[in-house]
C-alpha cells in the first residue's frame, strides 16, 4: 500500500554514493519505497560551471587545507527554489554548529523540505553560511565529512515521521524520548548459558511487566546518565516505581 508522502529529504555532497547505506537497508529504504520519505542525494560536481568540475580550492590567506567552493552551493539553492517552487530548509553539518539530539530530530521531523551540505577538507566558503537555517554537529569530535553526520541525523529524524517505523510506541520507548534511558530487552531462549531472562517478563502479568520496565529504566538513568534524570519530571507512575525502589532497598537493608 501505498502511503501519503511526508518528509522530502536532500543531501549535497561530493559523494552521493555514501548514502546507498541508508537508501538501499532497512526502515528507511522501506519508507523511500513507500513514498513516505522522498531522498535525493545530489552530487555537488552537478552544479560547477568550470570543465574540471573543481569544487574546492586553496584558502585565501593561505594555511593548510583546502576548502569547498562557495558556487556549486548557490547554484544547488538557486535551481532548487526555481523547480520546486519553494525555499529549501538547509542545514549545514559542522563541528561548530549545536549538538544534535532526540528533541531535534522530533522538531526537525515536522519539517517538509530538509536540505542537507556536506563539507569535506577545511569545510566550506563561510558565505554559503547565507543559505543555512541551522548549523548541526553530532558530537565534540571531528570528522573527515558531513556524509556521515548528515546520514545520523536524517536517521533520527525520519524514525520520527508517522509510518517509518512500524510502531510508534517502540519510538516513544527508546532512550532519551522523555529523557529516561531504555529497559533492558530478551528474547528466545529463556536461559542461554545459565543466563537467564528476568521472570517477571515471563509471568504475561502487563502491569508487573510496565513497573519492571520503567524500575529498571530509571536505575539505567540514574546509573549512566544522572544528568537526564536530574532534567527529568516524573509522573505519578514513576513516583511510585521509585517510592518501591526505595521501599525494598530499606527492607533489602535490615
Ligand atoms: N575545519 C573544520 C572545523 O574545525 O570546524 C572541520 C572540517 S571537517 C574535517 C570537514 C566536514 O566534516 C565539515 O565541513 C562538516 O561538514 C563535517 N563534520 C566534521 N565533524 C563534524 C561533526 N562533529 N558534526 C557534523 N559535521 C561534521
Amino acid at each position: 500500500m501505498k502511503m501519503t508522502q511526508k518528509i522530502e529529504i536532500d543531501v549535497v555532497t561530493i559523494f552521493p554514493e555514501m548514502f546507498e547505506a541508508i537508501t538501499k537497508y532497512g526502515v528507511l529504504s522501506r519508507a523511500i519505497k513507500n513514498d513516505i520519505i522522498s531522498f535525493h542525494a545530489h552530487n555537488l560536481r552537478d552544479y560547477t560551471k568550470d570543465k574540471h568540475k573543481i569544487t574546492d580550492l586553496y584558502a585565501y590567506g593561505g594555511g593548510p587545507g583546502m576548502v569547498m567552493k562557495p558556487e556549486p552551493f548557490f547554484e544547488f539553492y538557486d535551481n532548487y527554489i526555481k523547480t520546486r517552487n519553494k525555499k529549501p530548509y538547509v542545514i549545514l553539518t559542522s563541528p561548530q554548529g549545536k549538538t544534535f539530539d532526540s528533541n531535534e530530530a522530533e522538531r526537525l521531523s515536522k519539517q517538509k523540505n530538509l536540505v542537507f551540505f556536506c563539507g569535506r577538507y577545511e569545510g566550506i566558503d563561510e558565505r554559503v553560511m547565507t543559505l543555512v537555517d541551522e548549523e548541526f554537529s553530532i558530537g565534540d569530535f571531528v570528522v573527515t565529512g558531513g556524509e556521515l553526520p548528515s546520514m545520523i541525523m536524517i536517521d533520527a529524524i525520519c524514525r520520527f515521521v508517522p509510518g517509518v517505523v512500524g510502531d510508534v510506541e517502540s519510538v516513544k520507548n527508546d532512550s532519551f524520548y522523555n529523557s529516561l534511558l531504555d529497559h533492558p530487552h530478551y528474547t528466545k531462549p529463556r536461559e542461554y548459558r545459565g543466563l537467564r531472562v528476568p521472570e517477571v517478563l515471563l509471568s504475561g502479568n502487563h502491569e508487573k511487566i510496565e513497573e519492571y520496565r520503567k524500575r529498571e529504566s530509571i536505575i539505567r538513568t540514574i546509573i549512566k546518565r544522572p544528568d537526564l534524570f536530574i532534567k527529568h519530571e516524573l509522573n505519578d507512575f514513576e513516583k511510585k516505581v521509585i517510592v518501591n525502589i526505595i521501599r525494598e532497598l530499606i527492607l533489602n537493608e535490615k
